[in-house]
């Protein structure tokens, strides 16, 4: 099985890039970001905060999230046996699961979730901590990053596009703060692999990019052969 791993900060265009990637490649695309937000959706929906950590064990006690891919190879989220991928991608559950992923419980509960996806599928990954701590050994890894300016700005277009009610000023502090809290959460902070190769995505276009990406995958998949 191959694995590739692409960690990298908020809207810097990882979800997208990968998803075309995967397609292209035949691997599945496991954007890991999603259990992440159907655990803080959940918490917001019990009204339960990050810092109440017993609360937040009971809850991942009572709940069950899971993956499932659709005939289209599409991700969906499972929460228990609701699909909830709809749900999480509004502003407040993005605040949420970022303070809720800097709980070691929250991460371990993860772990083998993630792990056994790469077991049986070739998978292109994407988070945070994809290269460091749940796929150490991806033969390929990948560090996306591009400046806080044009992430909020991809992230606002894509808000937008979604219909939603947004002001760009708070998106770009939304970034600064997810950036700051995905950096220096002890447990798992964002940081790229020794081993991965950089690759910035500012002033690019989707297409530039993912071209860019491709080609990188492709390269290193042929040197594996
Ligand atoms: O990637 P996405 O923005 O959907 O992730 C939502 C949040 O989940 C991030 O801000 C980050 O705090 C957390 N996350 C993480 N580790 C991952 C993926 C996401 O901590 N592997």
């Amino acid at each position: 099985m191959i694995s590739i791993a692409i960690d990298g900060p908020s809207g810097a265009g990882k979800s997208t890039i990968s998803k075309l990637s995967a397609k292209e490649l035949n691997f599945i695309y496991v954007d890991t970001g999603a259990l992440y937000r159907a655990i803080g959706y959940a918490a917001m929906q019990k009204k339960i905060s990050c810092d109440e950590i017993e609360k937040v064990t009971e809850l991942l006690n009572s709940i069950s999230v899971r993956l499932v891919f659709n005939e289209k190879g599409e991700q969906r989220v499972m929460l228990s046996d609701e699909d909830v991928s709809d749900y999480i991608r509004t502003p407040e559950v993005s605040m949420m699961a970022s303070a809720i992923s800097a709980l070691p419980i929250v991460r371990e509960y993860l772990l083998d979730l993630q792990r056994n996806l790469a077991k049986t599928n070739n998978v292109i990954m994407d988070g945070r901590d994809i290269g460091t701590v749940v796929l150490p050994n991806a033969q390929i890894k990948i560090f996306l990053f591009a400046s806080p300016e044009d992430r909020a700005k991809r992230r606002y277009d894509e808000l937008c596009e979604k219909g939603m009610q947004v002001n760009y000023d708070d998106v770009l502090q939304d970034i600064i703060t997810r950036d700051y809290n995905d950096s220096h959460r002890e447990t798992a902070p964002l940081k790229p692999a020794e081993n991965a190769i950089m690759v910035e995505t500012t002033g690019n276009t989707l297409e530039q990019s993912v071209q860019k990406l491709l080609s990188i995958m492709k390269e290193n998949i042929e040197k594996l052969k």
